[in-house]
């Protein structure tokens, strides 16, 4: 008998768990959702090695993907085939009960009794984790495979390479059968209300809230938020969510309905600093603070900025799973503060480890005296030391470059320079167009690290000429906008001291 077709699956039963509309329109109304941004997309595309280098914890199973992608029904008949058939190992295995279909990475018969295992690219198991193993779990007991145990399979960061790959020591297998069995219940009941959500004759009426962001951002928002006036409460920044609603819903709307003497606003200082510099439309400056920083600056400066990948299965010896590895950097260098800046880059090559090549050229470029001038010192610091460890032999030579390095975040982190277009942020995508105006990311092939490092990881195993000049242009450009933008940054802060 062909199976009915199924109403709901692990993504859209999550769904309609974080919002009942949500479900709805993306059932009925897909057309309304939002586009997938590039940096959405750089994301899903990472991590999916990680599911099939998991097979080899159980090696010689059999697929039972379908043949074409989304013919789920395909795959749940060939599951059923291959159970019968005497099967012991199947990966991608899908089961439909109670029109919910799932699919499960890997399903083993040990001992005469089934054992799921379900894996994940992250490294630690998060609530969502066990909703979704829960759901698993319950369809594929409910379609007539009793599970003895469910496992998820997750990486362990503290694993270190050393030679090959040892999988049983890159992944930790952890039961969850516990927390599934907890919540059978609650999972039955939730798939009745969504069942019946999706027979309602119109789009459900759910008002906005902190579901819209929790546990992912929703991607209808561009509908349900489209009249959020731009000067909402919402465009404040480093106030929890849940403040930001209570406000909303007792009627303050907008930035410019907040009572600042308010004792709901008494004390936050960063949220006064933000009301104000909206409210007089231009930059709140702390000149003396402003003129200390810049006092601690030594010409010549270097502008710095390093791209790392972070790959999940440790690629070289000694690293760790999601171990940061640069392969490029931009570097400006300033004479003096009204000399032209002279431009230094270097993009590894794909096939190697880039790490030697990377830190060699870096010390080479900025042996000169200067100060090194990054954004978020927190984090080049970090690749520095992690290459002295891996490179102990260059230690002196990078703790010297480690004594020089300047933080051109702090100015903004504690608002001495507060603009109101910084949206409340302190990073470079909001400062720059905010001090700069007309210098963003906008018109760049990559606009952000994320995508930058997708881009890296694209780069590794495109065979086409062309498509890989086209990456490393992008990522030449992007990497040197960074620190152009630092320049550029430096030079408003300098004018506002004049
Ligand atoms: S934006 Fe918010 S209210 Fe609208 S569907 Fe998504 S979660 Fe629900």
């Amino acid at each position: 008998m062909a199976l009915e077709k199924h109403l709901l699956s692990k993504s859209t039963f999550i769904r309609g768990l974080q919002c009942r509309k949500s479900l709805f329109l993306y059932k009925h109304y897909i057309h309304l959702r939002d586009p997938i941004s590039s940096e959405q997309k750089a994301i899903f595309s990472r991590g999916n090695n990680v599911g099939m280098m998991a097979r080899g914890l159980f090696p010689g199973g059999v697929d039972a993907s379908p043949s074409t992608p989304r013919h789920f029904s395909e795959s749940v008949a060939k599951t059923t085939k291959l159970i019968e058939e005497g099967a012991e190992i199947i990966y991608e295995a899908a089961f439909q009960f109670d029109r919910v279909l799932v699919a499960i990475d890997i399903i083993v018969k040990r001992d005469g009794k089934w054992v799921a295992y379900e894996v994940k690219s992250s490294s630690r198991i998060s609530p969502t984790y066990i909703l979704d193993a829960s759901l698993q779990s319950y369809v594929i007991n409910g379609s007539g495979l009793p599970l003895e145990d469910f496992f998820l399979v997750h990486m362990n960061t503290s694993y270190i390479r050393k030679g090959e790959l040892d999988l049983h020591q890159l992944f930790t297998i952890v039961s969850v059968k516990k927390q599934t069995l907890q919540n059978e219940g609650m999972i039955a009941e939730n798939i009745l209300a969504e069942k019946e959500t999706l027979t309602l004759a119109q789009v459900p009426d759910v008002p906005i809230g902190e579901q819209c962001f929790s546990p992912y951002n929703c991607d209808f928002m561009g509908q349900c938020w489209k009249n959020m006036p731009t000067d909402s409460v919402f465009s404040l920044s480093g106030i929890p969510k849940s403040e930001l609603f209570s406000l909303y819903n007792s009627g303050i709307k907008r930035i410019e309905d907040i009572d600042l003497n308010s004792e709901a606003v008494a004390g936050l200082t960063g949220l006064k600093m933000q009301i104000d510099a909206i409210r007089q439309h231009a930059p709140i400056i702390n000149k003396p603070g402003i003129k200390k920083f810049l006092s601690e600056l030594q010409y010549p400066l270097f502008f710095l900025d390093f791209e790392t990948t972070m790959p999940a299965v440790p690629m070289y010896e000694g690293n760790k799973p999601y171990q940061h590895l640069p392969f490029q950097y931009s570097l400006h260098y300033k004479k003096d503060p009204h000399s032209e800046p002279e431009h230094f880059e270097f993009l590894a090559d794909t096939h190697t480890d880039p790490r030697k090549s990377f830190l060699l050229s870096l010390l080479e470029d900025t042996k000169r005296p200067g100060d090194i001038l990054v954004y978020y010192a927190t984090f080049e610091r970090s690749i520095f030391n992690s290459l002295r460890k891996d490179f102990p032999e260059f230690s002196k030579e990078i703790d010297l470059r480690l004594s020089r390095i300047k933080d051109l975040i702090l100015p903004f982190k504690d608002r001495l320079y507060y603009h109101p277009e910084m949206k409340g942020s302190s990073s470079i995508k909001n400062v720059l167009p905010a001090l700069v105006p007309g210098f963003s990311y906008d018109n760049l092939m990559i606009t952000n690290g994320n995508i930058a490092m997708g881009a890296y990881e694209k780069l590794r195993t495109e065979t086409d000429l062309f498509v890989q000049q086209e990456l490393r242009d992008a990522l030449l450009a992007y990497c040197k906008l960074d620190t152009l933008a630092m320049v550029k940054i430096l030079e408003v802060l300098e004018k506002s001291v004049e």
